[in-house]
């Protein structure tokens, strides 16, 4: 492909540019992605666990049964595509009460037309089996799993080099220049600039009044000798049993210090975390230990649009933690907007957040 004149220069090849350049590959825009070899990757680091009733209170978002159907068409036509195995693994969530007040919550729940498709039977605490820690029981939930995320990048970015539409490098910022007709960097020629950057777009000279709240996240890959189970267990933390083997355990969340290193307070959190869980940790084995950002927001709402003075610069963020679930949903209306003009779902409009700039 001739990358000298593209349609769209999309920032960042984490899910968000990732897919997004996929909708648009699709319908014949031409792209190019710049990606500066995942240097904050939140993505990279993710479980990629799917889980539709977030929080203490088990809701649900109302989209949530639209951000099920576009992940499971957009991860499914991926992989059929790619002819690769599937990336997201149907697997089943044991949601653990961390308190009686959740049982009350769960309650509620199964009477909220909107949750009830997400929410099974409930267990006692002696119904959880002797490995897990359950002192005031839990529920099951539906429709939950996890995506393979570093394997869905890796493919996506093998998938675009091929096309001559990814270049690895980090955005040279001071070789930009924008006018009414688009955008210039270097020898490239874009008609528009779409932001894809996760975090890191609270230091974007363009979009930085969005009103970001980044949230550090460290997590654990496990091995053990003693099987753990095969379903997600879902309490303070999670733990992920994974397809290949081992699991993923996690994950902390911090405002204070927001950068990509793991620390030894991070490990020391998540390890009591897994005491907590489990009443056995003999024959655990920590493998990994990694750290990313979460882009989240305010609302919980993702950011989607255009710089209200400059039409050619665009943003498509803000997924904090919920980016496997939500981002392909999400990617499906961006490129709508963008390609046709279609109107963004007034909840994840940046123009909600303008009078801030
Ligand atoms: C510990 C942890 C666990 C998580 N677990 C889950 C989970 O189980 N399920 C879930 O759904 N979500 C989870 N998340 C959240 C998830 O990672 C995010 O929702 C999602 O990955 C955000 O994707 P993104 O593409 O917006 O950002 P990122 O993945 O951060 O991608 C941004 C990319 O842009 C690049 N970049 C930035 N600036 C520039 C620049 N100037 N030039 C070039 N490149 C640039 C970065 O290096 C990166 O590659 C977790 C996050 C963390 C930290």
């Amino acid at each position: 492909m001739d990358t000298s004149e593209v349609d769209f220069l999309i920032v960042g090849q984490g899910l968000a540019g990732s897919l997004l350049a996929w909708h648009l590959m699709e319908r014949g825009r031409r792209v190019l992605v710049i990606d500066d070899n995942h240097a904050t990757s939140s993505s990279r680091v993710a479980a990629g666990l799917v889980n539709p009733l977030a929080g203490m209170r088990f809701n649900a978002h109302p989209r949530t049964a639209e951000w099920l159907a576009g992940m499971h068409r957009t991860y499914d036509e991926i992989a059929r595509t790619l002819r690769t195995a599937p990336y997201f693994h149907s697997v089943p969530m044991r949601r653990l009460f961390r308190s009686p007040e959740q049982q009350r919550f769960y309650r509620r729940q199964r009477e909220n037309p909107a949750a009830q498709p997400y929410l099974a039977e409930p267990f006692g605490p002696d119904e959880a089996g002797s490995l897990l820690r359950a002192p005031h029981g839990g529920f099951w939930q539906r429709e939950t799993g996890y995506v393979t995320l570093p394997r869905l990048l890796g493919d996506l970015r093998a998938w675009l080099r091929h096309r001559g539409a990814l270049r690895i490098e980090p955005l040279p910022f001071d070789r930009l220049a924008i006018d009414t007709d688009g955008i210039r960097m270097g020898m490239v020629r874009a008609r528009h600039l779409v932001f894809c950057e996760g975090y890191r777009v609270r230091s974007n000279p363009w979009f930085d009044w969005l009103p970001l709240q980044p949230d550090k996240g460290e997590i654990l890959r496990l091995e053990t000798s003693q099987p753990l189970g095969r379903e997600i267990v879902n309490g303070a933390h999670w733990l992920v049993p994974l397809a290949e083997g081992g699991y993923r355990f996690g994950a902390t969340h911090g405002h204070r210090q927001i950068d990509c290193r793991p620390t030894p307070e991070g490990r020391s959190r998540l390890e009591q975390g897994l005491g907590q869980l489990l009443s056995d940790v003999q024959g655990i084995e920590i493998t990994e230990h990694q750290a990313g950002v979460r882009p989240a927001t305010p609302d919980r709402s993702a950011l989607l649009g255009s710089h209200p003075q400059m039409p050619r610069l665009h943003v498509f963020n803000g997924f904090g933690a919920r980016g496997a679930l939500s981002i392909p949903w999400h990617a499906g209306r961006m490129s709508d907007y963008l390609d046709q003009g279609t109107a963004l779902p007034s909840e994840v409009d940046v123009a909600r957040w303008s009078n801030r700039r």
